[in-house]
C-alpha cells in the first residue's frame, strides 16, 4: 500500500503555496525553507545538506555502490503579467517548477513511510536546484562579481560545488507546454543548448539636422547587421535546430543625434556545439561587416548558457515498461525527437546519464501569464506514484544502462570552446 493517496491533499497545499510564493534564481529563500521544514517534519533523522544558497539535498544511503538522484527546480520564472505574479519581484510559476519540488517531497514522504526502500538496489538523493531559469541576470552577474556563485545556473553551480559528485544517474522532471485531453508523459525529447552573444557597435554622435556628415550612426549598423543576420538563416541547416533572436537590449537615443551606440543581443540555440560555433562565427563576421560598411566599430561578448541536452536512451528503456503497466497514464509521446527549449539539465546530462520525464496536467502558455496546473490528481499524486516506480525499476536494472562519468574539468573544456571570440 503506497502513501501517496494519503499524502496528495498536503501535496496540493503545499504546491499551491509555493506556487503564489514565486522566486527567481538563488533567490528562493521561502521556497528552500518550506522544503527544508518539511523533510524535517517527515523524518528529523534525515541530514540536510545545504548549497548554492538555497539549493538543498539528502540521501539515503544504504551502501549500495551506485546512487540515483531525483533533481527538482526551486525557482520561478520572471513573467510579471502572470496571474499569481510576484508583485514586486515579477517571478511567476509559469514553468511548473512548483510541482517537481512538491513531487520530490511526495516520493520522500513515500520513503519515509513506506516500506520499499529497501527495494531499491542503490542509494537515493534529492536535491532541489536553486536557479534553472536564465533570468535575472544582472543580479547573477553580481553574485558572480562578488564571487558568491560561478554560474547563472543552478545545476552547473552545483556541479562545481561538487554537490553530483557522489552521484551515478539522474531522474527529473517537467511540465510539457500543451494542454492535453488524456493524462499524457512524454519521454526522451532532447533540448537544445544555447549560448548569448552580444554586439555593441560603437559609431559617432552628431547634430542629425544641421551635421549628419560628421557622424557614425550606431543604429544603422544594427539594422544592417540585422539585415545580413536574416539573409544568413538560408545558410543555416535546418536539421541542426539553429535559433537566433537579435534584439536591441541597451540604447540611448534621440531623434536629433545620430546615436553613437548600440547593444544587441541575441541568444544562439543548438544541437551540435561544432555548428554552434561555425554559426556564432558568421554571426561575428556579420557584425564585424557591419560596423565596418559604415565607419563604426563592434565589441563582440559571449555569454555561454547550457549546453544540449540528450535523454539517456538506456535509462528511457527501463521506464517504457513502467509507463506500459501503469493504468492511470493514458498517453505516451515518445518520438518528438528534440526540441528548441534549453534547460540546465543539458550541463548535468553531459556529466552523466540523465533523464527528464514530461508530463501535462497544466493549461495555458508555458511561460506565459496563464500558465497553471489543472489536473493536480495526475501531477501530484498519480505522477509521483509512476515516477517512484520508475525510479524502482531503473535501480534495479542498472545493469541495462551503459554508465559514464565525465569529470568537472571535461565540463569546463567544453563550455571553453564555445566562449573563443572569432
Ligand atoms: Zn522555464
Ligand atoms: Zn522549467
Amino acid at each position: 500500500m503506497s502513501h501517496f493517496h494519503e499524502y496528495y491533499s498536503r501535496a496540493q497545499a503545499i504546491a499551491q503555496t509555493i506556487f503564489t510564493h514565486p522566486e527567481l534564481g538563488y533567490k528562493e529563500v521561502a521556497t528552500s525553507k518550506l522544503v527544508e521544514r518539511e523533510i524535517q517534519r517527515l523524518d528529523p533523522t534525515l541530514e540536510i545538506q545545504h548549497f548554492a544558497k538555497t539549493g538543498l539535498k539528502i540521501t539515503f544511503n544504504q551502501g549500495k555502490s551506485k546512487t540515483l538522484a531525483f533533481v527538482a527546480e526551486l525557482d520561478a520564472v520572471y513573467q510579471p503579467h502572470h496571474q499569481d505574479a510576484d508583485p514586486q519581484s515579477g517571478a511567476a510559476h509559469a514553468c511548473g517548477h512548483f510541482t517537481q519540488t512538491t513531487v520530490a517531497l511526495s516520493l520522500i514522504n513515500e520513503l519515509v513511510n513506506g516500506k520499499q526502500l529497501a527495494q531499491f538496489a542503490t542509494n537515493l538523493s534529492f536535491i532541489f536546484v536553486p536557479a534553472e531559469e536564465y533570468v535575472d541576470l544582472p543580479y547573477r552577474q553580481q553574485l558572480r562579481a562578488k564571487g558568491a556563485v560561478s554560474y547563472f545556473g543552478g545545476k552547473p553551480e552545483a556541479m562545481k560545488l561538487g554537490v553530483f559528485n557522489d552521484i551515478d544517474f539522474v531522474v527529473c522532471i517537467h511540465a510539457i507546454g500543451e494542454e492535453f485531453t488524456k493524462r499524457t508523459i512524454e519521454l526522451n525529447c532532447d533540448l537544445a543548448g544555447f549560448n548569448f552573444k552580444y554586439y555593441t557597435f560603437k559609431g559617432r554622435a552628431a547634430h542629425a539636422g544641421f551635421d549628419p556628415f560628421s557622424g557614425v550612426n550606431a543604429y544603422s549598423m544594427s539594422t544592417l547587421f540585422n539585415s545580413a543576420v536574416g539573409l544568413m538563416r538560408q545558410q543555416v541547416k535546418d536539421t541542426e535546430l539553429i535559433r537566433f533572436n537579435p534584439v536591441i537590449i541597451d540604447s540611448d537615443m534621440s531623434i536629433n543625434v545620430i546615436p553613437d551606440q548600440l547593444k544587441l543581443g541575441t541568444d544562439i540555440r543548438y544541437l551540435n556545439a561544432d555548428y554552434a560555433t561555425t554559426i556564432m562565427q558568421r554571426l561575428d563576421h556579420a557584425a564585424q561587416g557591419a560596423a565596418l560598411a559604415l565607419g563604426g566599430e563592434v565589441a563582440v561578448e559571449t555569454e555561454v548558457g547550457y549546453l544540449p541536452f540528450i535523454q539517456n536512451r538506456d535509462m528511457n528503456a527501463i521506464v517504457k515498461p513502467v509507463y506500459d503497466a501503469n493504468d492511470k497514464i493514458e498517453a505516451i509521446i515518445t518520438d518528438r525527437g528534440a526540441i528548441a527549449a534549453a534547460g540546465d539539465i543539458g550541463d548535468l546530462g553531459f556529466m552523466m546519464p540523465a533523464i527528464q520525464i514530461s508530463h501535462g496536467g497544466f493549461t495555458g502558455t508555458i511561460h506565459g501569464p496563464d500558465f497553471r496546473l489543472i489536473d493536480p490528481e495526475f501531477v501530484l499524486e498519480i505522477l509521483p506514484e509512476f515516477i517512484f516506480d520508475s525510479m524502482l525499476a531503473i535501480s534495479q536494472q542498472q545493469a541495462e544502462i551503459n554508465f559514464f562519468k565525465r569529470s568537472y574539468s571535461e565540463y569546463t573544456a567544453a563550455l571553453a570552446k564555445m566562449e573563443v571570440e572569432q
